[in-house]
């Protein structure tokens, strides 16, 4: 579910950074998490794509509870290497959910003038779990369904033959998805030859996670 945000004294991110929305209970108790912005740095709004975990702690909140016009804590934009300036090649892959800081890339090149700068591909279990799907699949995205046919396309996952015809000489690559699908991604692309410095990751795993204590 999008979130569309009217962020007071606002500085305006790079596509590829997000959020940090905080929420605090009545007793004090606070919970935050990361969101991407999926907003082009010219939208005068900042926009979240929340995606409902039935046993999550915010995101049901945010996709269930919140209603126009409330107000929420955020802070940022925040990430200074998952980022895309707009001038440079790149190749997108984004799995899931994954794909919402590769939307705004793709919003952001749209509004200069330069989607030829972007290759993208992605990958979501159904159609339906896609976010964006028509937007990425009207920008040219590959699309990638593992557990339904699409198109011709027998449901699976993503190949390095697939990535292998958007790869160009020069290219930044940014995988964004949760940790196994981007760990699987850029072992493609890296199989593929390209070089690691130029493969940059997004993890959306769980940020609740804590490290075992030694
Ligand atoms: C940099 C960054 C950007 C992110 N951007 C987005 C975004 O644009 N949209 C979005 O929906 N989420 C995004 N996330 C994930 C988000 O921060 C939360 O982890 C997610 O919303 C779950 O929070 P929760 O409180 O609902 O679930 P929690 O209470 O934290 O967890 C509930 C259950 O879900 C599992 N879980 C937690 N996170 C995930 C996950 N991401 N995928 C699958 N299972 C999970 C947990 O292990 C647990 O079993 C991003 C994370 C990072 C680090």
């Amino acid at each position: 579910m999008e979130l569309r945000l009217d962020v007071h004294d606002r500085v305006d991110h790079l596509p590829g950074q997000h959020y940090v929305v905080r929420l605090t209970a009545e007793d004090g108790y606070t919970a935050q998490r990361s969101y991407s912005v999926a907003s082009a740095p010219g939208d005068p709004l900042v926009e979240l794509f929340v995606e409902r975990l039935d046993d999550g702690e915010v995101s049901p909140y945010l996709t269930d509870v919140v209603e126009p016009g409330d107000e929420l804590e955020v802070r940022g934009p925040i990430g200074g290497w998952f980022v895309w300036d707009g001038t440079t090649p790149a190749l997108l892959v984004g799995g899931g959910t994954g794909v919402v800081p590769l939307v705004a890339m793709v919003r952001h090149a749209r509004d200069l003038g330069r989607l030829d700068l972007l290759r993208v591909a992605v990958s979501a279990r159904t159609l339906a779990e896609l976010p964006y799907a028509d937007e990425l699949a009207e920008a040219g995205a590959l699309v990638v369904t593992t557990r339904e046919a699409h198109g011709i396309r027998p449901a699976a996952r993503l190949t390095a033959m697939d990535l292998l015809p958007l790869w160009e000489e020069g290219q930044t690559a940014f995988v964004c998805g949760s940790a196994g699908f981007a760990e699987a991604a850029s072992q493609l692309l890296v199989g593929l030859g390209i070089p690691a410095a130029a493969v940059r990751v997004e993890r959306f795993g769980p940020s609740a996670l804590e490290l075992p204590k030694r």
